[in-house]
Order: structure tokens, then sequence, then C-alpha cells
């Protein structure tokens, strides 16, 4: 396959530019990131009618730098204080129903952010009480009371992504480690078993399905319900290259794997991101 040129499958239509200015303009006046907004992500004009959206907390800057990932990591900022109570209003001001929060990894902070992310999730739930709350967090190298400060806040979804198989971990995340990865599922599942877990692949990275397979099962021994597929698209030309687009067929033969394997709820497909189909993910679950 020809790897410059995109398969029509990973063509989608344009954005709609009305709604992206409103929500443009709400995010502006708030300080805010979204995932949706920065990476122009694909399925903005379905998450934004299902009223989900992703915002990216702790900064723009990263403390690591995964060869996958646009983020730049040149000057760590400080963390708003006042983050978690303008994520809140943002959240109500766009009537979202499901809200994903993220993060850049900040290892220069002692939890690693892990209070941040509470405060958010209080400030959310302090405005909505119904409001379905998902966090995407990072491994906090580890740390089990980072953990704990975020499962106490009681989010309904915790997420960390594995990202890909463990044979490629140096090469595109190496300041990750697979098995801590799969041990920060684990412990949430340990601290709160009420709290959904779920986690990402990419691929078209150069796994094979054998390695796909192995992770998803290494993952449901972990304890994740939930499961992401998508494709790996580099975001320029000097980060990790793309090795293939796979298939529409193997993305549907990745999905029966992991429901055959055990997971809840599986999104596979080519344009999937960690935070896409979230609320369906969580209506199929209660
Ligand atoms: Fe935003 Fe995630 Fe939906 Fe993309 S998939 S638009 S990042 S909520
Ligand atoms: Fe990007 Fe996350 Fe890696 Fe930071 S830790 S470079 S935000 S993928």
């Amino acid at each position: 396959m020809d790897i410059k040129r995109k398969p029509k499958w990973l063509r989608v239509k344009l954005n709609d530019a009305h709604k992206d200015k409103y929500v443009k303009n709400i995010l502006n006046r708030l300080s805010l990131n979204t995932v949706c907004e920065e990476a122009n992500c694909p399925n903005k004009i379905e998450c934004f009618s299902k009223k989900t959206a992703t915002f990216m907390i702790l900064g723009s800057q990263c403390s690591r730098n995964c060869s996958f990932c646009n983020v730049s990591n040149n000057h760590l900022e400080e963390v708003d204080e006042n983050e978690p109570e303008n994520v809140a209003i943002a959240a109500t001001e766009l009537g979202l129903k499901h809200v994903v929060i993220t993060s850049v990894t900040r290892d220069d902070l002692l939890d690693g952010g892990a209070m941040h992310f509470a405060k958010v999730i209080k400030a959310l739930r302090n405005k909505n009480k119904n409001i379905a709350i998902e966090v995407l967090i990072p491994d906090f190298k580890g740390d089990k009371n980072a953990i704990k400060y975020v499962v106490e806040a009681k989010p309904d979804i915790i997420n960390h992504n594995i990202e890909t198989v463990p044979r490629l971990y140096d090469a595109v995340r190496p300041q990750a480690v697979y098995q801590r990865s799969l041990e920060v599922l684990q412990e949430i599942k340990n601290l709160d078993s009420d709290i959904y877990t779920k986690s990402g692949i990419m691929v078209g990275l150069g796994e094979t399905c054998e390695e796909v397979a192995k992770t998803m099962k290494d993952l449901k021994n972990y304890s994740c319900d939930f499961l992401t597929v998508g494709q790996y698209l580099p975001p320029s030309k000097s980060h990790y290259p793309v090795a293939e687009y796979v298939t529409p067929e193997r993305f549907k033969l990745y999905k029966e794997k992991a429901l055959q394997i055990g997971f809840t709820f599986v999104a596979s497909e080519p344009l999937v991101r960690s935070s896409y189909k979230a609320s369906d993910m969580l209506a199929k679950a209660e």
C-alpha cells in the first residue's frame, strides 16, 4: 500500500465552521484547550452533536516527548488555578452531557497534577450533578497516591491509554513503561470497582495482529472494561512514521477479538480516538 496517500476511509468531510467558531469563542474567553480543536479532530461534528468534548488541562506543554505526539515540551507552564471552574463553566455553556478531561504529562509536579484532576472533577459535579465525567490520565509514574486522588473524586470512567504494543515502547513512548501502564488500570479497580476503566491502542505503527491480541488480553487481565482501537496518523513528517493504513476489515476483526476477550464495549474503526463514542460506552455499560 502507498503510505504517502491516505486511503479513502481516512478522508473526512470538513467541519461545521459556524459551530467551530461558537466553541472557539467560549474556549478563548475561558483560556481553555480542547483536544477536539487543537488536533482539529475529524470527529468534531459528530462529538459536538452528541454533546461530547475533550478538554486538555495542566497546560499545553508536556514533560515527555513521545514520538507520535504533537504536543511540545519546551516550557512547562504554571498550573492555572482557575482552570477547574472554567472547565465547569465551559461544559455548562456548551451543554455537554459527557465531558472528557485529559492532560499533558507533568512529571515535574509532585503529584503529577492528580490533585488538579480531582479539582476539575469536583467543579464539574458541583455545576452539573448529572454530567458524565471521563478522565484520561497519565501514568503518574505509577504513584498510587496520585491515582487515589483521582479515583476519590469519583469520575464515571478513568482511561489510561496503553497506546501500543510493548515491543514498540522504546521507539514510541520512551518515558513510559508497558507494565506500569497496566498496573495503573488495575490500581483504579482495586481502589473503586464502580469506576469503569478504559484504554486505547493506536495501530499502524508496525505492530502485528498477534501483538495487538496479546495487548488486548493483557489489558483485560488488568481489569480494563472499555477499549478503543484507531489508526495512527503522524502529525508531521518528523514524527514516528506510519507503517501501514489498517483496513476497515481488520478493525472489525480487532473488535470481534476484543469482544471475545471480554471487553464490555469496544470502538474499533480507522478514525476512532480515545474519546470517540465515549457516551455510547457508558450507556452500554449501565
Ligand atoms: Fe473531541 Fe475526542 Fe470527539 Fe475528537 S473524538 S472531537 S477529540 S471528543
Ligand atoms: Fe503527548 Fe502524552 Fe506523550 Fe506528552 S505524554 S508527549 S501529551 S502522548
